[in-house]
């Protein structure tokens, strides 16, 4: 056969390859040799070609883009990417949902992720949020147990209503983000019509060394868009990959989809008298007690080359931080600190730093870690790999330390205290902020899946939507056939009566 005007095919080696569609036989029906290099290499390589898909946001689409500055926060910030307005930072944003496998639909009833990479000229800065400004739960020792409830049953396989509803009624502080995911906002039309939120609350420090804490809403300039619950399901159908085909052909068509970045700034004062834990995920700031501030925006304007190399390959973290941003006391975020490096590290190896997405690209990173699997830099060269030492070479910068914070008390595990407040929240959403249609619809979403699940977990949860609005729990009820009177009787009791009155064996 002759050759192809232009490139030559190689190996992965880089040895031309002399014929890539017969391997090499001993003679036209003969088994094929083992020498033949090419065969073994091309087929070994394609027996590793998954890598470990992530534990959750396994499902995500991807575009690079910018953040412009707007609003002028030094008073707050001295982040030097926020340091200017006008200020453009190149950025990589990534969206999934959350519980799904990698091959799962788009249109599932989840929290969407909203991940964002600044690269700063500082390091890399992660914001890591969801669509949704709160989370089911606060400790992040609960975090792999709630997973395992919105996955597949151990025995069966199958998704489980019962799980997916005796962990959340065993968990009454998941009533607000319950209440938000199945709402219509649940089920977003599209990765471009949906808030992203930090949901956690975060430090910022100025170059005084004067600290706030802040919440990051990045306001969809698109409007949000939803689909109704049958809406969604239909789509599971239709085209499972909605939203990842959305967000590649409205960049491909020039249509790049903007963000508003909003921040919710409250002083350490405020913060020590306010009327309840400012740290609790579970809960947002009102916007009347902590009125948002103009940032930035942020625009999507170019599509991946490559979606492995460039989305499945993303590394975020929320322990990312450059100087002027740290970390709060939020519990679920102090172990979200540790687990995302983790997980990388299993999923992309211990140098997924230096992969080119997470790597920074507007500062040279130079550290002292060497060595490990898939080292793929000049490792640091002949240089020294240790610190101290006496050349001239990388030394930490005390100016960019965060500010002393007072942390103290007793070490124990504190359960949380907050009572009947994590209901209000999501009453308040309820009476407050939706609409007639949100209520209906958010019944109907509601009904359609407890239903499926046994008969004291349907008393036990609508008791909990009961404490949030009376109103709330009695549509759930009725829409599932329960006897109100006895759902009434359950919202009174304690958590603890309300759980022994409702044994599901
Ligand atoms: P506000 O009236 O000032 O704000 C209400 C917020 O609710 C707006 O940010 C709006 O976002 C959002 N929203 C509107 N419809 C829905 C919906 N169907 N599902 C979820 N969110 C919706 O009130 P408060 O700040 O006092 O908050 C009241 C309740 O609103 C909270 O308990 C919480 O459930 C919800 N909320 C509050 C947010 C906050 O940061 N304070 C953020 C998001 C929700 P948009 O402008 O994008 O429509």
């Amino acid at each position: 056969m002759k050759k192809r005007k232009g490139k030559t095919l190689t190996t992965g080696f880089g040895m031309p390859v002399d014929n890539d569609l017969d391997s090499l036989t001993a003679g036209p029906h003969g088994p094929i040799l083992m020498q033949d290099m090419h065969l073994m290499e091309k087929l070994a390589h394609f027996d590793r070609e998954r890598i470990p898909e992530r534990v959750v946001h396994a499902k995500g689409a991807g575009a690079h883009g910018y953040f412009e500055v707007t609003g002028d926060v030094t008073t707050y910030t001295r982040a030097r990417f926020l340091s200017e307005v006008g200020k453009r930072t190149e950025v990589f944003a990534r969206f999934s949902t959350v519980g799904g496998a990698k091959g799962s639909a788009d249109s599932e009833r989840d929290p969407r992720g909203f991940a964002i990479k600044f690269y700063t000229e500082d390091g890399n800065y992660d914001m890591v949020g969801n669509n949704t400004p709160v989370f089911f739960i606060r400790d992040p020792l609960k975090f792999p147990d709630f997973i395992h409830t919105q996955k597949r049953h151990p025995g069966t396989n199958l998704k489980d209503a019962n799980m997916f509803w005796d962990f959340l009624s065993l968990t009454p502080e998941s009533i607000h983000q319950v209440t938000i995911l199945f709402s219509d906002r649940g089920t977003p039309r599209t990765f471009r019509h949906m808030n992203g939120y930090s949901s956690h609350t975060y430090m910022w420090y100025n170059a005084k060394g004067q600290y706030s804490w802040v919440k990051l809403h990045f306001k969809t300039q698109q409007g949000i868009e939803n689909f109704s619950g049958p809406e969604a399901d239909h789509m599971r159908g239709v085209d499972p990959d909605c939203a990842t085909r959305d967000l590649h052909e409205a960049i491909a068509r020039g249509d790049f989809p903007v963000w508003r970045l909003e921040v919710q700034i409250m002083t350490p004062e405020q913060a020590r008298e306010y009327r309840f834990d400012p740290f609790d995920i579970t809960k947002v700031w009102p916007h009347a007690d902590v009125p948002p501030i103009e940032v930035g925006r942020m625009v999507l304007n170019r599509n991946p080359d490559n979606y492995f190399a460039e989305v499945e390959q993303a590394a975020f973290s929320p322990g990312n931080f450059v100087p002027g941003v740290g970390p709060s006391p939020d519990k679920l975020l102090q172990g979200r600190l540790f687990s995302y490096h983790d997980t990388h590290r299993h999923r992309l190896g211990s140098n997924y730093h230096l992969l080119p997405i997470n790597a920074p690209k507007a500062c040279k990173m130079d550290s002292y870690q060497r060595d490990g699997a898939m080292r793929f830099d000049d490792n640091g060269g002949s240089g020294p790999n240790y610190w101290p030492n006496s050349y001239n070479a990388a030394a930490p910068d005390p100016a960019t330390a965060p500010p002393a914070v007072d942390v103290s008390g007793m070490a124990a595990r504190h359960q949380y205290a907050s009572g009947d407040i994590d209901f209000v929240q999501a009453g308040a959403l309820y009476r407050d902020v939706m609409t007639d249609t949100d209520r209906e619809h958010l019944i109907d979403n509601i009904v359609g899946h407890l239903k499926n699940a046994c008969e004291p977990l349907q008393r036990r949860q609508s008791a909990l939507f009961w404490k949030a609005d009376p109103e709330y729990g009695q549509r759930v009820a009725k829409g599932l056939g329960l006897n109100v009177k006895e759902v009434e009787d359950l919202a009174a009791m304690s958590q603890e009566e309300r759980v022994a009155a409702t044994p599901i064996q």
